[in-house]
């Protein structure tokens, strides 16, 4: 069975990225299986601490693992925007896939300090887990904001800062800031505007550091944007918010179609359509970009 690493190793070869998607129950989660295996994509499971709170550390844990099993799928898991070594090392031994240990909001120092921690205590549980490392600020949460958060122009990585990291902690994965950003806007939500990326810092940032990098918080990204950031250097790119917003629309009309509903299994069978359909548009989007052009 190919390893996270592996599956890294060839997207990034093949200027292709790998999709992270997030899940915190049993709707998303097929959803993303499903459309990971119709596709015949390798797929990267994300549950923040939030989502793994709700959901069990464990209890993911299995859930994945069992698809994995029993469908021969490469299906990974990543400990999305861990913030303590506790949790990072509770996440490690359950036998997550990936590890990010989520930093970004301590000055640089404290971030490279901690986050070399977290390598070193990780890599002593099982040192083929992946570790992802961030830097910059790129706001806090996959919701829909009124407006953008305070200091994103501002917190952009620099290459010299990405390089120094990248060298004092020895993570496998990058996570910068390039105009990306967590959750979507108002704006993006009516479909009056999108994100756009630097796709020349994103460019300076990987051949300053030669690790993988992640892009969190594409939801509502130009999709132009997305391809071009892939093929300068992204291998993973976390959507979360737009399945988040797709849920919750399907949900609504499934609700308002049979008001006297109460059968969970009959109910969700529209989020998790809707979800699905989500995962499936972006992992086609991110598996194409090789061969798109512009
Ligand atoms: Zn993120």
């Amino acid at each position: 069975m190919t390893t996270l690493r592996e599956a890294l190793q060839q997207a990034h070869r093949a200027g292709r990225a790998l999709g992270h998607f997030n899940a915190s129950d049993l709707v998303a989660l097929r959803a993303i299986a499903e459309a990971s295996r119709e596709l015949g994509s390798p797929v990267l499971v994300g549950a923040s601490e939030g989502e793994r709170e709700f959901i069990g550390v464990r209890q993911v844990a299995a859930l994945v693992a069992s698809v994995r099993d029993e469908f021969g799928q490469p299906i990974f898991l990543n400990a999305d925007h861990t913030h303590s070594l506790e949790k990072a090392e509770e996440a490690a031994r359950a036998g997550f896939d990936e590890v990010l240990f989520d930093g970004s909001r301590l000055p640089f120092e404290e971030n490279v300090g901690q986050t070399r921690r977290a390598v070193e205590a990780i890599r002593a549980i099982d040192p083929g887990i992946v570790v992802e490392g961030e830097i910059g600020w790129i706001g806090a949460s996959s919701e829909v904001h009124e407006s953008a958060p305070e200091g994103l122009e501002r917190t952009m990585t620099t290459p010299e800062e990405a390089r120094q990291f990248v060298e004092a902690t020895g993570v496998d994965v990058l996570a910068p800031s390039v105009g990306n950003m967590h959750g979507l806007l108002q704006s993006m939500v009516r479909g009056e505007s999108e994100k756009h990326l630097d796709i020349d810092r994103i460019r300076r940032i990987q051949q300053a550091t030669h690790v993988f990098m992640t892009l969190h918080g594409a939801s509502g990204t130009n999709a132009r944007d997305l391809a071009d950031a892939i093929r300068a250097g992204m291998t993973i790119v976390h959507i979360n918010t737009e399945l988040r917003l797709a849920w919750r629309r399907a949900l609504e009309s499934a609700l308002a179609r049979d008001p006297s509903g109460v059968t969970p299994y009959k109910i969700l069978v529209g989020p998790l359509q809707a979800v699905k359909e989500v995962v499936r548009s972006r992992l086609q989007l991110f598996h194409g970009s090789a061969g798109s052009s512009g």
